[in-house]
């Protein structure tokens, strides 16, 4: 008889979590990326014990069909792409129908739900079996609650050490989604006290001044650049206000965060001798371009892409932010031909 045999897909989808859903942060990311793909216009993130505890989210989104319940957590099950075709050409955040699949894996999930001419519905998901609820809210969008993480994978469990770094990282992970979508109102809460609130009225410089302060808001700098394949806008802040690592340079991707070595590269290229060595600019850019030019699908996470035409985005973006610092006339050569 064969030694082969297909894994159970509950198996399965443990083995895609350790990808998908490394840390509360992931989750948090996958969750309000659904709310961002559904449309939503206000999202509020509620959070108990980093996570560990609970992570809520409610939206305003279009909300899942009833037909769809059970599909949910299925993996390599998505509303998002239909053909081979629109994979090389992704417009969601998401794509792959792994992240439900991957969370209902490692922790019980409620969900509730109503989508316009749909009927409303709430289910239970834990160790691969649903159970439906009869009481539910009778309001448009999704209600996800996210409780006993990792509690069937204990060396997951015991790799999320200190509490504090997680916290951290919902919050980065959390400004990065407001920055990138600024007509969204997001609403950060961590065991019961608010963290931030975005007021969704589209101005990113309000967005800023709401997660860093005047100090960095009062200093922004205008990039608008352009070239046949890509456009950038956004802001930078004066060479003056510093930080000590990378992490404040804030990219995205038609609204996708990502982070990208080289794009970090040409930017801090561009300062080049305004700062000192050892510290690093602030900037808040967003690029857009077509997406049959980029490929986001090289890690689940999709945080890092590939790029075709990457020269000529990386020297778009050093001379666009080089002339936003020329606007405050402290780059020498300017300063003397005046
Ligand atoms: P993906 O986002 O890659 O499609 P997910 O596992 O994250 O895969 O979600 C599976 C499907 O569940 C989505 O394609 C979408 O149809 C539906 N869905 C999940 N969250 C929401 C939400 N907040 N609002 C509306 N639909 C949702
Ligand atoms: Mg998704």
């Amino acid at each position: 008889m064969g030694q082969i045999h297909v894994m159970p897909a509950h198996i399965q989808n443990k083995i895609a979590a350790g990808e998908v859903v490394e840390r509360p942060s992931s989750i948090v990311k996958e969750i309000v990326e659904n709310s961002l793909d559904a449309g939503s216009t206000v999202i509020e993130v509620f959070i108990k014990n980093s996570g560990m505890e609970s992570i809520k989210v409610v939206d305003n989104g279009h909300g899942i069909d009833y037909e769809d319940r059970t599909l949910l957590f299925e993996r390599h099950a998505t509303s998002k792409i239909d053909t081979a075709y629109e994979l090389f050409e992704i417009r969601s955040l998401g794509f792959r129908g792994e992240a439900l699949a991957s969370i209902g894996a490692v922790s019980k999930v409620t969900l509730e739900s109503m989508r316009d001419n749909s009927t409303p519905f709430k289910i239970v998901y834990s160790g691969g079996k649903y159970d439906e609820d009869t009481v539910w809210h009778e309001r448009r969008g999704t209600i996800i609650e996210i409780e006993d993480l990792f509690f069937n994978t204990p060396a997951r469990l015991k790799y999320i050490k200190n509490l504090r770094t997680e916290a951290g990282k919902i919050i980065d992970i959390m400004q990065r989604m407001a920055l990138n979508y600024p007509e969204v109102s997001f609403r950060l809460v961590f065991d019961g006290k608010d963290r931030f609130k975005t007021t969704g009225n589209g101005n990113l410089k309000e967005v800023i001044n709401i997660l860093y302060g005047i100090q960095v808001s009062a200093n922004t700098l205008a990039v608008n650049a352009a070239s046949p394949d890509y456009t950038i806008d956004g802001y930078i802040v004066r060479p003056e206000v510093t930080r000590s690592n990378r992490n404040y340079i804030n990219l995205s991707i038609n609204n996708r965060h990502v982070r990208h070595f080289k794009l970090s590269e040409s930017i801090i290229n561009a300062y080049h001798t305004l700062q000192p060595k050892d510290k690093y600019p602030l900037a808040f850019l967003n690029i857009k371009m077509d997406p049959k030019l980029i490929d986001v699908n090289v890690h689940p996470s999709k945080v890092e892409v590939k790029l075709s035409k990457e020269t000529e985005l990386l020297r778009l973006m050093e001379t666009a932010v080089k002339e936003a610092l020329m606007e405050t006339e402290l780059i020498p050569e300017v300063a003397h031909k005046k």
